[in-house]
């Protein structure tokens, strides 16, 4: 197994001098050596040939021993040194202090076909940044990541890859619910890939100590290696900086609301600097179409991080950012014209997002109007967001009112909810539909080409991960290994799965791990 690796990252960037492997803070350091802890009896469960390809590796190299040692952590690619990351946060709005990579360690960059990744494992053991907890990750959790990541990138939703599914044979002890019921489970380890893991933290970091020096450096860093389409100085360079990531994060919130993705811990630390999503946790994915939905029970009581909620937490988010970054720039205002022209950016791009949706190719000013009623009627009763859209793209333009709304009956959970005033709303919202794509140009079958390239057929609802899950619980993967290959093609028909596009059966309304999922991981 051949990488062209470089360390950019550790070679231009301070290293924390201290080499010890014990929690505390670490100061003037973008980052500190540590070495995975070896793993007891690793074994491949999968890996995305996709991934493996893009950093220059085949399929030859995912069976061999070197791929299973390098990715479990239990030997270091020569002429690596692993590293992890300080970083700080806003947790849930709060100012939390230093956080870090507390079980991620970042093995190597590698480059390939003049692209550059990342390679970082997840739950490899503990680092500086582990504070009070083990640095390990159990398979669950592993799985939910290794799966969703791919997931996302095949719907087209910028988010970190993952290259590996590997079993430690080690176990972990967690306490599922935090309900004082710890027990010990398989512990795992993913590799994953982006092109770097800078986060909003890592800035807040640099920023709350008046580090600016440092503060500086990673800011020119992460220009230099990652916004190379940058070219300006001084104020202006770190302004464009700042107003990419804006669009770019803007760009992957109106991604979330487009699939139903429920990302459920958006704190600043969870936020990367590329509008890509990372770490996945205690996500979900919308079925009941619900704004108020927010599957990590941690945050049950506020639900600020629900489903319709993203979009204003994604821009706080950037406020914060926005703080970091002040002191290169030592001018608010342009940041808050920045800040100020989000809200506006975002209402565009979802509306055209949402136009797409709805088979909508040409712009029409009462668009919002149809929108917006739409939502409100999806809210109303139990409505499975995915069958919703995709059966959509089945009304034809001479369909009357009454027959299009049975093309998208099999969205209702209980079609005993459709009481008379909301059966006359929808017929009433039909009618307008049918109007406005009779003023569309494409004919029935290209509309339904169009939409059905934004609306996937294919997502990973909740259970789903959950019963792949406990399969491989039992060593089992084999559904595991179905869902990560429909979940390739989530636009296609597909019709061998066509079982996978159902609504949520009813047991899993209100099972842990389905509609129920709390940070422990
Ligand atoms: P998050 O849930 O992603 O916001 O994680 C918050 C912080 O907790 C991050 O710094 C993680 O690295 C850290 N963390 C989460 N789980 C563990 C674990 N098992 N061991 C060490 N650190 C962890
Ligand atoms: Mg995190």
């Amino acid at each position: 197994m051949k990488l062209q690796t470089q360390n950019n990252f550790t070679t231009e960037l301070p290293a924390d001098p201290n080499q010890t492997n014990v929690p505390r803070q670490v100061h003037q350091s973008a980052f500190s050596f540590v070495v995975p802890k070896k793993p007891t009896n690793p074994s491949l469960i999968h890996a995305s040939i996709d991934v493996a390809n893009a950093i220059g590796l085949s399929q030859d190299d995912i069976l061999s021993t070197d791929f299973l040692n390098t990715f479990s952590g239990s030997i270091i690619y020569p002429g690596t040194k692993p590293y992890a990351m300080p970083y700080a946060g806003h947790q849930f709005g709060n100012w939390a202090g230093q956080l870090g990579d507390g079980r991620a360690i970042n093995l190597t960059e590698v480059v390939n076909d003049n692209k550059t990744y990342t390679l970082q494992l997840k739950g490899a053991g503990p680092t500086p940044y582990s504070r009070t907890a083990d640095g390990f990750a159990v398979l669950r959790s592993s799985i939910r990541e290794h799966l969703c990541a791919e997931a996302m990138h095949y719907l087209g939703v910028p988010t970190t890859r993952s290259l590996s599914l590997m079993l430690s044979g080690d176990q972990v002890l967690r306490d599922v619910l935090y309900k004082g019921n710890p027990a010990y489970e398989k512990g795992a380890i993913v590799c994953r890939v982006a092109p770097s893991f800078i986060r909003f933290g890592s800035f807040e970091l640099f920023a709350s100590r008046e580090d600016h020096d440092n503060l500086k450096l990673l800011t020119d860093f992460t220009i230099k290696h990652h916004f190379p389409q940058i070219q300006k100085e001084g104020v202006e360079k770190y302004l464009a900086f700042f107003q990419e990531v804006t669009q770019t994060t803007l760009n992957m919130i109106v991604h979330w609301q487009r699939v139903g993705f429920v990302h459920g811990v958006m704190n600043t630390d969870n936020m990367s600097i590329h509008g890509i999503t990372i770490d996945y946790g205690p996500y979900g994915w919308l079925e009941d179409y619900n704004s108020g939905w927010t599957p990590n029970t941690t945050d049950n009581q506020h639900k600020r991080y629900r489903f319709g909620n993203q979009p204003e937490i994604a821009l706080w988010n950037l406020y914060q950012l926005a703080n970091a970054l002040y002191p290169l720039i030592n001018d608010a205002k342009p940041l808050e014209a920045i800040l100020e022209a989000y809200s506006t950016d975002y209402e565009k791009e979802y509306l055209n997002m949402m136009r797409d949706k709805l088979g909508f190719q040409i712009k029409k000013n009462q668009d919002v109007v149809l929108i917006q009623s739409l939502t409100q009627l999806l809210e109303k009763v139990e409505t499975d967001m995915t069958i919703f859209f995709r059966n959509l793209s089945n009304v034809s333009k001479a369909d009357a009112a009454t027959t299009a709304f049975n093309t998208i009956k099999d969205a209702f959970y209980n079609e005993k909810d459709l009481d008379k005033t909301i059966l006359k709303d929808w017929h009433d919202w039909f009618e307008k539909y049918s109007i406005r794509i009779n003023e569309e140009t494409l004919s029935d079958s290209e509309r339904k080409n169009q939409m059905n390239t934004v609306n996937p057929k294919y997502v990973l609802r909740n259970y789903m991960a959950q019963l792949s899950i406990d399969d491989a619980d039992k060593g089992n993967y084999s559904l595991l290994n179905e869902l990560f290959e429909i979940l390739k093609n989530p636009y296609e028909e597909q019709p061998n799965f066509q079982k996978w596009f159902a609504k949520r059966p009813d047991w899993a309304r209100d099972k842990v791990g389905c509609s129920m999922l709390s940070c422990s991981s």
